[in-house]
Protein backbone atom coordinates (compact mmCIF):
# COMPACT_ATOMS: atom_id res chain seq x y z
CA UNK A 1 0.00 0.00 0.00
CA UNK A 2 0.95 3.86 -0.41
CA UNK A 3 0.76 5.05 2.83
CA UNK A 4 1.32 8.89 3.65
CA UNK A 5 1.81 9.94 7.56
CA UNK A 6 0.98 13.44 8.12
CA UNK A 7 2.03 14.92 11.69
CA UNK A 8 3.50 17.92 13.83
CA UNK A 9 6.57 16.20 14.71
CA UNK A 10 8.93 13.66 14.16
CA UNK A 11 11.89 11.81 15.76
CA UNK A 12 14.37 12.50 15.42
CA UNK A 13 13.96 15.82 13.16
CA UNK A 14 11.81 17.49 16.03
CA UNK A 15 10.42 16.26 19.28
CA UNK A 16 8.59 17.11 21.88
CA UNK A 17 6.99 13.93 22.94
CA UNK A 18 5.59 10.67 22.38
CA UNK A 19 3.91 11.76 19.10
CA UNK A 20 7.65 12.48 17.63
CA UNK A 21 8.49 8.84 18.34
CA UNK A 22 5.46 7.20 17.01
CA UNK A 23 5.61 8.83 13.45
CA UNK A 24 9.56 8.30 13.53
CA UNK A 25 9.08 4.56 14.25
CA UNK A 26 5.81 3.24 13.05
CA UNK A 27 6.16 3.65 9.88
CA UNK A 28 9.50 2.26 9.32
CA UNK A 29 8.12 -0.48 10.54
CA UNK A 30 5.41 -0.81 7.90
CA UNK A 31 8.01 0.02 5.25
CA UNK A 32 9.94 -2.98 6.48
CA UNK A 33 6.75 -5.06 6.00
CA UNK A 34 6.93 -4.13 2.34
CA UNK A 35 5.05 -0.89 2.08
CA UNK A 36 5.32 2.39 0.07
CA UNK A 37 6.01 4.54 3.49
CA UNK A 38 6.05 8.30 3.31
CA UNK A 39 6.10 10.97 6.41
CA UNK A 40 5.07 14.51 5.82
CA UNK A 41 6.22 17.46 8.83
CA UNK A 42 6.29 21.22 8.65
CA UNK A 43 10.02 22.26 8.21
CA UNK A 44 10.82 23.97 11.39
CA UNK A 45 13.73 26.29 11.50
CA UNK A 46 15.36 24.10 14.40
CA UNK A 47 15.36 20.89 13.15
CA UNK A 48 19.26 20.83 13.49
CA UNK A 49 21.42 20.83 10.83
CA UNK A 50 22.89 17.77 10.60
CA UNK A 51 19.23 16.85 9.01
CA UNK A 52 18.36 20.02 6.66
CA UNK A 53 22.08 19.18 4.99
CA UNK A 54 20.85 16.25 4.07
CA UNK A 55 17.27 17.43 2.84
CA UNK A 56 17.17 18.00 -0.96
CA UNK A 57 14.04 19.97 -2.95
CA UNK A 58 11.44 17.55 -4.46
CA UNK A 59 9.04 20.00 -5.54
CA UNK A 60 7.43 23.20 -4.91
CA UNK A 61 3.86 24.46 -4.54
CA UNK A 62 2.26 27.81 -4.35
CA UNK A 63 -1.28 27.37 -2.10
CA UNK A 64 -3.18 29.28 -2.17
CA UNK A 65 -4.22 30.52 2.01
CA UNK A 66 -6.91 33.10 2.02
CA UNK A 67 -6.20 36.04 -0.56
CA UNK A 68 -2.98 35.24 -1.68
CA UNK A 69 -0.91 32.19 -2.73
CA UNK A 70 2.30 31.57 -0.19
CA UNK A 71 5.16 29.40 -1.67
CA UNK A 72 6.62 26.70 -0.07
CA UNK A 73 8.97 24.03 -0.91
CA UNK A 74 8.84 19.91 -0.04
CA UNK A 75 12.07 19.36 0.92
CA UNK A 76 12.72 15.16 1.15
CA UNK A 77 15.07 12.92 1.92
CA UNK A 78 15.23 8.93 2.40
CA UNK A 79 16.25 6.98 5.51
CA UNK A 80 15.64 3.81 6.74
CA UNK A 81 12.98 2.75 3.89
CA UNK A 82 10.96 5.80 4.39
CA UNK A 83 11.02 9.02 2.06
CA UNK A 84 10.47 12.00 4.55
CA UNK A 85 8.82 15.31 3.27
CA UNK A 86 9.77 18.82 5.21
CA UNK A 87 7.04 21.13 4.44
CA UNK A 88 9.59 24.20 3.76
CA UNK A 89 7.85 27.79 4.66
CA UNK A 90 9.72 29.94 6.17
CA UNK A 91 7.12 32.76 6.99
CA UNK A 92 4.96 30.02 8.80
CA UNK A 93 7.56 27.81 10.22
CA UNK A 94 10.58 29.88 11.09
CA UNK A 95 9.99 29.84 14.90
CA UNK A 96 11.63 28.27 17.72
CA UNK A 97 8.58 26.65 19.56
CA UNK A 98 6.91 24.45 17.49
CA UNK A 99 3.48 24.88 19.12
CA UNK A 100 2.53 28.74 20.42
CA UNK A 101 -0.92 29.91 21.26
CA UNK A 102 -3.58 32.08 19.12
CA UNK A 103 -4.22 32.39 15.80
CA UNK A 104 -0.43 32.12 14.71
CA UNK A 105 -0.39 28.45 15.63
CA UNK A 106 -3.83 28.19 14.05
CA UNK A 107 -3.15 29.46 10.84
CA UNK A 108 0.22 27.72 10.64
CA UNK A 109 -1.15 24.25 10.99
CA UNK A 110 -3.97 25.06 8.52
CA UNK A 111 -1.75 26.20 6.49
CA UNK A 112 0.35 22.83 6.81
CA UNK A 113 -3.02 21.31 5.91
CA UNK A 114 -3.82 22.53 2.61
CA UNK A 115 0.47 22.81 1.73
CA UNK A 116 -0.10 18.60 2.35
CA UNK A 117 -2.57 18.51 0.20
CA UNK A 118 -1.71 20.42 -2.63
CA UNK A 119 1.91 18.66 -2.35
CA UNK A 120 0.68 15.03 -3.28
CA UNK A 121 -0.06 16.57 -7.50
CA UNK A 122 2.68 18.48 -7.27
CA UNK A 123 4.86 15.00 -5.80
CA UNK A 124 2.78 12.97 -8.20
CA UNK A 125 2.09 10.66 -5.28
CA UNK A 126 -1.83 9.71 -4.16
CA UNK A 127 -1.39 7.74 -1.13
CA UNK A 128 -3.76 4.88 -0.81
CA UNK A 129 -4.01 6.13 3.29
CA UNK A 130 -3.32 9.42 4.27
CA UNK A 131 -3.29 9.09 8.36
CA UNK A 132 -3.19 12.13 9.63
CA UNK A 133 -2.37 12.49 13.41
CA UNK A 134 -3.79 14.95 16.40
CA UNK A 135 -5.45 17.99 15.94
CA UNK A 136 -2.49 19.87 13.44
CA UNK A 137 -3.91 17.65 10.52
CA UNK A 138 -7.43 16.96 11.55
CA UNK A 139 -8.69 19.51 8.87
CA UNK A 140 -6.94 17.84 6.38
CA UNK A 141 -9.92 14.65 5.90
CA UNK A 142 -12.11 17.59 5.37
CA UNK A 143 -10.51 19.79 3.25
CA UNK A 144 -10.31 16.48 0.94
CA UNK A 145 -13.37 16.06 1.17
CA UNK A 146 -14.57 19.14 0.56
CA UNK A 147 -12.17 20.56 -1.98
CA UNK A 148 -9.74 17.97 -3.47
CA UNK A 149 -11.72 14.46 -3.51
CA UNK A 150 -13.09 15.64 -7.69
CA UNK A 151 -9.41 16.44 -8.44
CA UNK A 152 -7.36 13.90 -10.36
CA UNK A 153 -5.58 11.63 -7.91
CA UNK A 154 -6.71 12.94 -4.95
CA UNK A 155 -10.45 10.73 -5.11
CA UNK A 156 -9.11 7.64 -4.40
CA UNK A 157 -7.55 8.23 -0.97
CA UNK A 158 -8.93 7.29 2.17
CA UNK A 159 -8.14 8.68 5.87
CA UNK A 160 -7.14 7.52 9.24
CA UNK A 161 -7.40 9.94 12.03
CA UNK A 162 -5.11 8.71 14.70
CA UNK A 163 -6.08 10.43 18.51
CA UNK A 164 -2.42 10.76 20.06
CA UNK A 165 -4.10 12.98 23.31
CA UNK A 166 -7.41 14.33 23.20
CA UNK A 167 -6.98 16.83 25.19
CA UNK A 168 -5.30 19.12 22.54
CA UNK A 169 -8.04 20.07 20.37
CA UNK A 170 -7.08 22.59 18.53
CA UNK A 171 -10.02 25.12 18.90
CA UNK A 172 -10.15 28.28 17.24
CA UNK A 173 -12.12 31.03 15.45
CA UNK A 174 -14.07 29.69 12.58
CA UNK A 175 -14.76 32.70 10.68
CA UNK A 176 -10.99 34.51 11.08
CA UNK A 177 -9.84 30.58 10.06
CA UNK A 178 -11.99 30.08 7.12
CA UNK A 179 -10.85 33.05 5.29
CA UNK A 180 -8.18 30.92 4.84
CA UNK A 181 -9.55 27.90 4.20
CA UNK A 182 -12.75 28.22 2.48
CA UNK A 183 -15.32 25.66 3.77
CA UNK A 184 -18.46 26.06 2.96
CA UNK A 185 -20.78 28.06 5.11
CA UNK A 186 -23.18 25.91 5.44
CA UNK A 187 -20.52 23.30 6.76
CA UNK A 188 -20.48 25.34 10.48
CA UNK A 189 -23.01 23.43 11.98
CA UNK A 190 -22.65 21.15 15.48
CA UNK A 191 -22.42 17.79 12.90
CA UNK A 192 -19.59 18.68 11.03
CA UNK A 193 -17.05 21.63 12.03
CA UNK A 194 -18.83 23.67 14.73
CA UNK A 195 -17.62 22.98 18.42
CA UNK A 196 -19.26 25.17 20.60
CA UNK A 197 -19.37 28.24 18.16
CA UNK A 198 -15.71 27.70 17.62
CA UNK A 199 -13.46 25.35 15.09
CA UNK A 200 -12.27 22.43 16.50
CA UNK A 201 -9.51 20.69 14.82
CA UNK A 202 -9.61 17.69 16.49
CA UNK A 203 -13.12 17.19 16.11
CA UNK A 204 -13.11 17.87 12.31
CA UNK A 205 -10.54 14.98 12.41
CA UNK A 206 -13.18 12.68 14.41
CA UNK A 207 -16.25 13.87 12.40
CA UNK A 208 -14.43 13.16 8.29
CA UNK A 209 -11.86 10.88 8.57
CA UNK A 210 -12.75 7.44 7.39
CA UNK A 211 -11.47 5.77 10.46
CA UNK A 212 -10.32 6.69 13.66
CA UNK A 213 -7.92 4.91 15.96
CA UNK A 214 -6.12 6.16 19.25
CA UNK A 215 -3.03 4.75 20.49
CA UNK A 216 -3.94 1.99 23.34
CA UNK A 217 -7.66 0.00 23.91
CA UNK A 218 -8.12 1.04 27.21
CA UNK A 219 -7.69 4.91 26.09
CA UNK A 220 -9.74 3.63 22.91
CA UNK A 221 -12.83 3.01 25.40
CA UNK A 222 -12.42 5.82 27.90
CA UNK A 223 -12.42 8.75 24.76
CA UNK A 224 -16.07 6.99 24.42
CA UNK A 225 -17.31 7.95 28.13
CA UNK A 226 -17.95 11.45 29.24
CA UNK A 227 -15.16 11.05 31.57
CA UNK A 228 -12.61 10.45 29.00
CA UNK A 229 -14.12 12.33 26.15
CA UNK A 230 -12.86 15.72 26.65
CA UNK A 231 -16.37 16.86 25.38
CA UNK A 232 -15.72 15.01 22.07
CA UNK A 233 -16.92 11.61 23.65
CA UNK A 234 -20.60 12.01 21.57
CA UNK A 235 -18.91 12.80 18.83
CA UNK A 236 -16.75 9.64 18.63
CA UNK A 237 -20.47 7.37 19.66
CA UNK A 238 -22.13 9.10 17.04
CA UNK A 239 -19.95 7.80 14.44
CA UNK A 240 -20.85 4.29 14.92
CA UNK A 241 -17.94 2.45 13.97
CA UNK A 242 -15.99 3.04 17.06
CA UNK A 243 -12.01 3.60 17.67
CA UNK A 244 -9.70 1.44 17.15
CA UNK A 245 -6.98 0.86 19.84
CA UNK A 246 -3.68 -0.01 18.97
CA UNK A 247 -0.71 0.37 21.50
CA UNK A 248 2.64 2.11 20.49
CA UNK A 249 5.91 0.29 20.16
CA UNK A 250 8.81 1.76 20.54
CA UNK A 251 12.12 2.29 18.55
CA UNK A 252 14.40 -0.24 19.52
CA UNK A 253 17.57 0.36 17.98
CA UNK A 254 17.57 3.76 19.42
CA UNK A 255 16.38 2.81 23.28
CA UNK A 256 18.69 -0.39 23.87
CA UNK A 257 20.85 -0.53 26.40
CA UNK A 258 22.86 -3.34 24.54
CA UNK A 259 24.05 -0.25 22.36
CA UNK A 260 23.38 2.99 23.67
CA UNK A 261 25.98 5.30 22.83
CA UNK A 262 24.76 7.67 25.86
CA UNK A 263 25.28 5.49 28.78
CA UNK A 264 28.09 4.98 31.15
CA UNK A 265 28.33 1.46 30.68
CA UNK A 266 26.13 -0.56 28.38
CA UNK A 267 24.08 -3.68 29.02
CA UNK A 268 21.64 -6.24 28.40
CA UNK A 269 19.41 -9.12 30.32
CA UNK A 270 21.80 -11.12 30.68
CA UNK A 271 24.33 -8.88 32.58
CA UNK A 272 22.21 -6.09 33.67
CA UNK A 273 23.14 -5.77 36.94
CA UNK A 274 26.62 -4.38 36.80
CA UNK A 275 25.92 -2.04 33.66
CA UNK A 276 22.79 -0.56 35.69
CA UNK A 277 25.03 -0.49 38.68
CA UNK A 278 27.50 1.95 36.59
CA UNK A 279 24.84 3.80 34.80
CA UNK A 280 23.40 4.77 38.44
CA UNK A 281 26.56 5.80 39.87
CA UNK A 282 27.15 7.83 36.79
CA UNK A 283 23.82 9.30 36.78
CA UNK A 284 24.13 10.12 40.68
CA UNK A 285 27.35 11.73 40.11
CA UNK A 286 26.33 13.91 36.72
CA UNK A 287 22.80 15.19 38.50
CA UNK A 288 24.41 16.05 42.14
CA UNK A 289 22.56 13.12 43.54
CA UNK A 290 24.40 11.28 46.54
CA UNK A 291 26.13 8.74 44.74
CA UNK A 292 24.99 5.73 47.14
CA UNK A 293 24.12 2.15 45.43
CA UNK A 294 21.74 0.99 48.09
CA UNK A 295 19.26 4.01 47.82
CA UNK A 296 16.46 3.54 45.36
CA UNK A 297 16.43 6.03 43.02
CA UNK A 298 13.10 6.74 41.11
CA UNK A 299 13.13 8.71 37.70
CA UNK A 300 10.28 10.86 35.91
CA UNK A 301 10.64 12.21 32.53
CA UNK A 302 7.73 14.15 31.22
CA UNK A 303 6.01 17.10 30.40
CA UNK A 304 5.07 19.29 33.41
CA UNK A 305 1.50 19.35 33.21
CA UNK A 306 -1.28 18.15 35.24
CA UNK A 307 -1.92 15.03 33.18
CA UNK A 308 1.48 13.46 34.18
CA UNK A 309 0.30 13.53 37.71
CA UNK A 310 2.58 16.06 38.68
CA UNK A 311 0.22 17.48 41.48
CA UNK A 312 0.56 14.21 43.26
CA UNK A 313 3.71 13.97 43.39
CA UNK A 314 3.71 17.35 44.82
CA UNK A 315 1.86 16.11 47.49
CA UNK A 316 3.96 13.20 48.05
CA UNK A 317 7.45 13.75 47.69
CA UNK A 318 8.76 15.17 50.83
CA UNK A 319 7.36 12.32 52.60
CA UNK A 320 9.12 10.30 50.55
CA UNK A 321 12.29 11.53 50.75
CA UNK A 322 12.27 11.59 54.17
CA UNK A 323 11.90 7.30 53.67
CA UNK A 324 15.53 7.28 52.43
CA UNK A 325 14.47 7.30 48.43
CA UNK A 326 15.89 9.69 45.82
CA UNK A 327 14.39 11.62 42.77
CA UNK A 328 15.91 12.58 39.56
CA UNK A 329 13.07 14.96 37.41
CA UNK A 330 13.82 15.41 33.94
CA UNK A 331 11.04 18.16 32.02
CA UNK A 332 9.92 21.18 31.00
CA UNK A 333 6.07 22.50 31.28
CA UNK A 334 4.46 24.34 33.75
CA UNK A 335 6.21 27.41 35.68
CA UNK A 336 4.45 25.83 38.95
CA UNK A 337 5.81 22.77 38.61
CA UNK A 338 9.25 24.25 37.58
CA UNK A 339 9.38 26.29 40.28
CA UNK A 340 7.95 22.93 42.87
CA UNK A 341 11.09 20.50 41.61
CA UNK A 342 13.42 23.85 41.38
CA UNK A 343 12.96 24.23 45.21
CA UNK A 344 12.96 20.66 46.31
CA UNK A 345 16.30 20.02 44.58
CA UNK A 346 17.46 22.87 46.20
CA UNK A 347 16.08 21.90 50.03
CA UNK A 348 16.49 18.28 49.57
CA UNK A 349 20.08 18.76 47.50
CA UNK A 350 21.67 15.02 47.84
CA UNK A 351 18.34 13.36 47.45
CA UNK A 352 15.76 15.50 44.19
CA UNK A 353 17.41 16.67 41.29
CA UNK A 354 15.98 18.45 38.47
CA UNK A 355 16.72 19.37 35.39
CA UNK A 356 14.65 22.17 33.38
CA UNK A 357 15.33 21.27 29.71
CA UNK A 358 14.20 18.81 26.86
CA UNK A 359 17.73 16.98 26.37
CA UNK A 360 17.37 13.61 24.59
CA UNK A 361 21.09 12.09 26.21
CA UNK A 362 20.47 12.38 29.73
CA UNK A 363 16.96 10.96 29.56
CA UNK A 364 18.69 7.50 28.13
CA UNK A 365 21.04 8.24 30.82
CA UNK A 366 17.87 8.40 33.71
CA UNK A 367 16.17 5.23 31.90
CA UNK A 368 19.75 3.20 32.18
CA UNK A 369 20.33 4.40 35.56
CA UNK A 370 17.32 4.79 37.55
CA UNK A 371 15.65 1.88 39.51
CA UNK A 372 12.07 2.81 39.83
CA UNK A 373 10.47 4.72 37.45
CA UNK A 374 7.69 7.33 38.55
CA UNK A 375 4.31 7.36 36.03
CA UNK A 376 1.49 8.79 38.19
CA UNK A 377 -0.65 10.33 34.86
CA UNK A 378 -4.27 11.69 35.09
CA UNK A 379 -4.85 9.58 32.20
CA UNK A 380 -2.55 8.21 29.53
CA UNK A 381 -3.57 7.69 25.63
CA UNK A 382 -0.58 5.24 25.58
CA UNK A 383 2.74 6.52 27.48
CA UNK A 384 5.89 5.17 25.67
CA UNK A 385 8.19 6.27 28.86
CA UNK A 386 7.23 2.73 30.83
CA UNK A 387 7.89 0.80 27.57
CA UNK A 388 11.36 2.57 27.18
CA UNK A 389 11.86 2.37 30.96
CA UNK A 390 11.27 -1.43 31.06
CA UNK A 391 13.20 -1.92 27.85
CA UNK A 392 16.10 -0.38 30.22
CA UNK A 393 15.39 -2.06 33.36
CA UNK A 394 13.99 0.67 35.29
CA UNK A 395 10.76 -1.07 36.81
CA UNK A 396 7.60 1.50 36.03
CA UNK A 397 5.43 2.81 39.05
CA UNK A 398 2.26 3.84 37.15
CA UNK A 399 -1.79 4.87 37.62
CA UNK A 400 -3.76 2.27 35.61
CA UNK A 401 -5.07 4.57 33.32
CA UNK A 402 -5.22 4.34 29.06
CA UNK A 403 -2.17 2.45 27.84
CA UNK A 404 -0.53 2.30 31.20
CA UNK A 405 -3.41 -0.19 32.19
CA UNK A 406 -2.27 -2.37 28.71
CA UNK A 407 1.21 -1.87 28.86
CA UNK A 408 2.15 -2.60 33.02
CA UNK A 409 0.76 -5.91 34.39
CA UNK A 410 0.78 -5.26 38.42
CA UNK A 411 3.48 -7.09 40.32
CA UNK A 412 1.67 -10.53 42.01
CA UNK A 413 4.20 -10.74 44.89
CA UNK A 414 2.59 -14.43 45.50
CA UNK A 415 3.56 -15.48 42.33
CA UNK A 416 6.21 -13.03 41.44
CA UNK A 417 4.74 -12.10 37.73
CA UNK A 418 3.90 -8.88 36.75
CA UNK A 419 5.88 -5.89 35.33
CA UNK A 420 5.67 -3.06 37.77
CA UNK A 421 3.77 -1.61 40.47
CA UNK A 422 0.38 -0.01 39.87
CA UNK A 423 -2.28 1.81 41.52
CA UNK A 424 -5.89 2.66 40.59
CA UNK A 425 -7.37 5.83 42.36
CA UNK A 426 -5.92 9.24 41.33
CA UNK A 427 -4.75 10.11 44.98
CA UNK A 428 -1.49 11.25 46.76
CA UNK A 429 -2.17 8.58 49.13
CA UNK A 430 -2.10 5.66 46.65
CA UNK A 431 0.52 6.64 44.91
CA UNK A 432 2.60 7.19 47.95
CA UNK A 433 1.27 3.69 49.02
CA UNK A 434 2.62 2.21 45.49
CA UNK A 435 5.91 3.82 45.98
CA UNK A 436 6.62 2.36 49.23
CA UNK A 437 5.44 -1.23 47.56
CA UNK A 438 7.98 -0.45 45.54
CA UNK A 439 10.80 0.44 47.10
CA UNK A 440 9.90 -2.11 49.91
CA UNK A 441 10.69 -4.98 47.29
CA UNK A 442 13.37 -3.00 46.17
CA UNK A 443 15.40 -3.29 49.35
CA UNK A 444 13.69 -6.56 50.85
CA UNK A 445 13.36 -8.84 48.00
CA UNK A 446 16.30 -8.74 45.97
CA UNK A 447 14.77 -11.76 43.72
CA UNK A 448 11.97 -10.79 43.26
CA UNK A 449 13.17 -7.05 42.07
CA UNK A 450 15.15 -9.51 39.77
CA UNK A 451 12.43 -10.64 38.12
CA UNK A 452 10.61 -7.45 37.86
CA UNK A 453 13.79 -6.38 35.68
CA UNK A 454 14.21 -8.99 33.12
CA UNK A 455 10.23 -9.43 32.65
CA UNK A 456 10.34 -5.50 31.30
CA UNK A 457 13.94 -6.13 29.78
CA UNK A 458 12.47 -9.43 28.22
CA UNK A 459 9.52 -7.45 26.50
CA UNK A 460 8.34 -7.19 22.97
CA UNK A 461 8.38 -3.61 22.33
CA UNK A 462 8.86 -3.87 18.46
CA UNK A 463 6.32 -2.46 15.88
CA UNK A 464 5.87 -6.07 14.69
CA UNK A 465 2.62 -6.67 16.36
CA UNK A 466 1.28 -2.83 16.18
CA UNK A 467 2.08 -2.33 12.69
CA UNK A 468 0.49 -5.48 11.72
CA UNK A 469 -2.87 -4.16 13.30
CA UNK A 470 -2.53 -0.76 11.63
CA UNK A 471 -2.09 -2.74 7.84
CA UNK A 472 -5.84 -3.96 9.22
CA UNK A 473 -7.31 -0.91 9.58
CA UNK A 474 -5.71 0.24 6.19
CA UNK A 475 -6.99 -2.43 4.81
CA UNK A 476 -10.65 -1.85 6.17
CA UNK A 477 -10.61 1.50 5.05
CA UNK A 478 -9.03 1.38 1.77
CA UNK A 479 -11.76 -1.25 0.61
CA UNK A 480 -10.64 -4.15 -2.40
CA UNK A 481 -6.41 -2.85 -2.25
CA UNK A 482 -4.35 -5.11 -1.68
CA UNK A 483 -2.40 -5.31 1.25
CA UNK A 484 1.12 -6.83 1.82
CA UNK A 485 1.73 -8.81 5.04
CA UNK A 486 4.35 -11.18 4.61
CA UNK A 487 7.35 -9.46 2.65
CA UNK A 488 10.57 -10.30 3.86
CA UNK A 489 11.75 -7.63 6.53
CA UNK A 490 13.42 -4.42 4.76
CA UNK A 491 13.32 -5.91 1.14
CA UNK A 492 10.40 -3.70 -0.52
CA UNK A 493 11.38 -0.96 1.95
CA UNK A 494 15.14 -0.41 0.42
CA UNK A 495 13.58 -0.73 -2.75
CA UNK A 496 10.96 2.13 -2.62
CA UNK A 497 13.28 4.17 -0.93
CA UNK A 498 15.90 3.94 -4.41
CA UNK A 499 12.95 4.41 -6.36
CA UNK A 500 10.65 7.22 -5.04
CA UNK A 501 7.79 7.58 -7.73
CA UNK A 502 7.93 11.17 -7.70
CA UNK A 503 11.11 10.95 -9.06
CA UNK A 504 9.45 10.46 -12.88
CA UNK A 505 7.10 13.65 -11.55
CA UNK A 506 10.03 15.94 -10.80
CA UNK A 507 11.39 15.32 -14.71
CA UNK A 508 8.53 16.41 -16.18
CA UNK A 509 7.20 18.93 -13.87
CA UNK A 510 10.36 20.87 -12.97
CA UNK A 511 10.44 22.41 -9.38
CA UNK A 512 9.20 26.33 -9.43
CA UNK A 513 6.30 25.28 -11.66
CA UNK A 514 2.67 27.89 -10.89
CA UNK A 515 -0.27 25.75 -10.88
CA UNK A 516 -2.87 27.35 -13.02
CA UNK A 517 -4.95 29.98 -10.98
CA UNK A 518 -8.03 28.72 -12.18
CA UNK A 519 -7.36 25.63 -10.67
CA UNK A 520 -6.09 26.82 -7.14
CA UNK A 521 -9.17 29.22 -7.29
CA UNK A 522 -11.75 26.90 -7.82
CA UNK A 523 -10.19 24.19 -5.22
CA UNK A 524 -10.50 26.87 -2.91
P1 LIG B 1 3.73 12.41 26.00
O1 LIG B 1 3.74 12.13 24.55
O2 LIG B 1 2.38 12.58 26.60
O3 LIG B 1 4.64 13.55 26.37
P2 LIG B 1 4.91 9.75 26.26
O4 LIG B 1 5.27 8.92 27.45
O5 LIG B 1 4.01 9.13 25.25
O6 LIG B 1 4.33 11.14 26.79
O7 LIG B 1 6.25 10.14 25.47
C1 LIG B 1 7.20 10.96 26.04
C2 LIG B 1 8.47 10.87 25.22
O8 LIG B 1 9.15 12.11 25.33
C3 LIG B 1 9.42 9.80 25.73
O9 LIG B 1 10.24 9.38 24.65
C4 LIG B 1 10.23 10.58 26.76
O10 LIG B 1 11.48 9.98 27.01
C5 LIG B 1 10.37 11.90 26.06
N1 LIG B 1 10.54 13.07 26.93
C6 LIG B 1 9.61 13.68 27.70
N2 LIG B 1 10.14 14.75 28.32
C7 LIG B 1 11.44 14.80 27.95
C8 LIG B 1 12.53 15.67 28.26
N3 LIG B 1 12.37 16.71 29.08
N4 LIG B 1 13.73 15.43 27.69
C9 LIG B 1 13.90 14.39 26.85
N5 LIG B 1 12.92 13.53 26.51
C10 LIG B 1 11.70 13.73 27.05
Amino acid sequence: MKILFLASECAPFIKTGGLADVIGSLPVALAERGHDVRVMIPCYSCIPAEWRDRMEEAARIDPLFGWKREEARILRFVDRGVVWYFIDAPSRFSVYLIYGDGMAEAERFAFFCRAALDSLDALGFFPDVLHCNDWQTGLVPALLKAQYASRPGYGGIRTVFSVHNLRYQGIFNFRHLNGALGFPEDWFTPDKLEFYGCLNCMKTGLVFADRVSTVSPTYAHDVMTPEGGDQLDGVLRARGDGVTGIVNGIDTVSYDPGRDPWIAKQYTAADYAEGKAACKAALQEETGLSVRPDVPLIGMITRLVDQKGLDLVHETLHGLVDRDVQFVFLGSGERRYIEFLGRASETRRGSVAFRCALDERLAHRIYAGADLFLMPSAFEPCGLSQLIAQRYGCVPIVRETGGLKDTVRPYNRFTGEGDGFTFSNYSAADLGDAVLRAVDVYRNCPEAMDGLIRSGMGKDFTWLHSAAEYESLYALVAGDRVVTTDAPKGKNAGKAAEEPKEAHVKKTKPAGRKKPAAKGKKAD
